[in-house]
C-alpha cells in the first residue's frame, strides 16, 4: 500500500510540473503533447487512487477482524478464569466452576477438550441405551465422561 501512495504522489508531483510546462509552452504542438502526457498520467493517477481504495478497504476488514479476535480472546480470559482443572474420579479430567463463582451460576463442568479449543461447553448428564453408563457428555464435541464410582 505504501508503494502505491507513493506513486500516487509521484504522479501528483508529475501533473504540478506539466501544468507548469504547459503554461510556458510556446506553440500549439507543445501544449497539444503536453495535454496528451496529462490525461495519460491523469488515468494512471486515477488508476493508483482505485487500487488504493481496494487496498485500504482489504487493511481495513483485517483490522476489523483482528479486533474482533482480540475481543473473544480478552472475552475468554475472563471466562476460563472462572474454572480450574480438577479430577473427580482417577483419571477424569473436567474443568469445574470455581466455589467463589457458584452462586452467580450453579455448579457444573465443562469439557477440557472444548476448554483447550477456548470454547465453554457445559457437560449434561446423559441417559444412555445402556444402563450401566452413568455419565455426561459434551454436547459440542460429543466426548462421554463416565462418572461411575465417583
Ligand atoms: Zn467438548
Amino acid at each position: 500500500m505504501l508503494t502505491e501512495f507513493s506513486a500516487a504522489i509521484s504522479s501528483v508531483n508529475l501533473l504540478t510540473q506539466m501544468a507548469k510546462t504547459a503554461l510556458q509552452a510556446h506553440t500549439q504542438v507543445e501544449r497539444d503533447k503536453i495535454l496528451g502526457e496529462f490525461r495519460e498520467t491523469i488515468i494512471e493517477l486515477y488508476e493508483r487512487i482505485l487500487r488504493l481504495q481496494v487496498q485500504m478497504e482489504e487493511a481495513l476488514r483485517v483490522k476489523i477482524e483482528a479486533e474482533e479476535k482480540l475481543k473473544q480472546y480478552e472475552k475468554w480470559e475472563v471466562e476460563c478464569a472462572k474454572y480450574m482443572l480438577t479430577e473427580p474420579k482417577p483419571g477424569l479430567f473436567v474443568y469445574a466452576l470455581k466455589s467463589e463463582h457458584v452462586g452467580e451460576q450453579p455448579a457444573h463442568w465443562i469439557c477440557p477438550k472444548c476448554y483447550e479449543s477456548r470454547k465453554k461447553s457445559i457437560l449434561q448428564s446423559e441417559r444412555r441405551v445402556n444402563p450401566t453408563f452413568v455419565g455426561k457428555r459434551c454436547p459440542e464435541c460429543k466426548t462421554d465422561f463416565s462418572i461411575r464410582g465417583v
